[in-house]
């Protein structure tokens, strides 16, 4: 067991970091330089929470072994809340569980069937070689459209993936394919089936009213969630006592991440998240190895 090593970080953070992504998804780091980054920020709790994959879980764990911080299994589950696209992260969960393994292919075959729809109509658009390089990304569980477009730079298609979000992959644009994510009450279902918490993710970030929040905020609590993201870089003072309130409201913990995918996110370093208000319980004391 570690001794907590909260007393000798900066008191402006807590040392945890629950929510982050590293190159099996959307991140730009492979897990050991992530994991090396937060030891070296002393956390004491550590997760890397890839979009809708494990496949960076067992080696986190296996290094974390060597490593002088409690790693805890994580993932970021896509979700559909009514008509909104929502993240669950998932914490402390049984990678092996039955509910876990088929989450991972339900969601894996549903992002494989959007990239071959999202490839067919680029082709369309003129866009060379998609379908047949898709075909080599067999080991690519959670593929989506920041792979494409780094196969279209890397082939000389286009000048850099932010140019094709504006062009043909943001929101709205021909690259845009919807994908049948599963509802929020299934998601929280297979994070709960496996043991684990599941966390809300920046719920300050979908684009609704504070009454959609929180009617949001309620069926997630309603479906067997146990804490939502507070403890996030940015959130305004107003929008955190919002959250605080809403957590009270349903008797939900906080967890806190950074959201960290690579160092071009100049706001936000991996290990630094503002610490959880007093009067809400962390979610990281409910972890088996608290
Ligand atoms: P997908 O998983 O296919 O829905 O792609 C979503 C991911 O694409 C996000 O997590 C971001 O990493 C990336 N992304 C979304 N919008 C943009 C953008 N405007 N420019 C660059 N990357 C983006
Ligand atoms: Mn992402
Ligand atoms: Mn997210
Ligand atoms: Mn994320």
């Amino acid at each position: 067991m570690l001794e907590p090593v909260h007393a000798l970080a900066d008191p402006r953070y807590d040392a945890v970091d629950l929510h982050c992504h590293s190159l099996h998804s959307d991140g730009a780091l492979p897990i050991a330089t992530l994991l090396e980054r937060a030891e070296h920020a002393q956390l004491h709790f550590f997760s890397v929470t890839d979009h809708d994959t494990l496949q960076g879980q067992a080696e986190a764990l296996a290094m974390a072994e060597h490593c002088n911080l409690n790693y805890i299994t994580g993932v970021e589950w896509s979700a559909v809340w009514g008509s909104y696209l929502v993240h669950v992260v998932g914490l402390d969960f049984d990678p092996e569980a039955p509910a876990s393994v088929a989450a991972v292919e339900q969601q894996a075959r549903s992002r494989r069937r959007r990239a071959q729809r999202i490839a067919s109509k680029l082709e369309r658009e003129g866009y060379t070689g998609v379908k047949e390089w898709l075909s080599t990304q067999t080991n690519v569980e959670s593929i989506g459209r920041p792979h494409i477009a780094a196969f279209l730079v890397a082939s000389g298609q286009a000048k850099s993936s932010a140019h094709l979000f504006k062009s043909v992959l943001g929101a709205g644009k021909v690259g845009d394919v919807k994908t049948e994510w599963p509802d929020l009450r299934d998601v929280v279902s297979w994070i709960r089936d496996a043991g684990g918490q599941a966390v809300l993710a920046h719920p300050h970030r979908y684009k609704m009213t504070r009454t959609k929040r929180g009617q949001m905020v309620a069926d997630f609590a309603a479906y067997g969630g146990q804490a939502i993201e507070i403890g996030v870089p940015g959130v305004l003072p107003e929008m955190r006592q919002h959250l605080v309130a809403l957590a009270q409201e349903h008797a939900l913990m906080g967890s806190s991440g950074s959201d960290f995918h690579h160092d071009e996110q100049r706001w936000l370093s991996l290990g630094k998240v503002p610490p959880l208000p007093k009067d809400i319980t962390p979610v990281w004391t409910r972890f088996r190895t608290a």
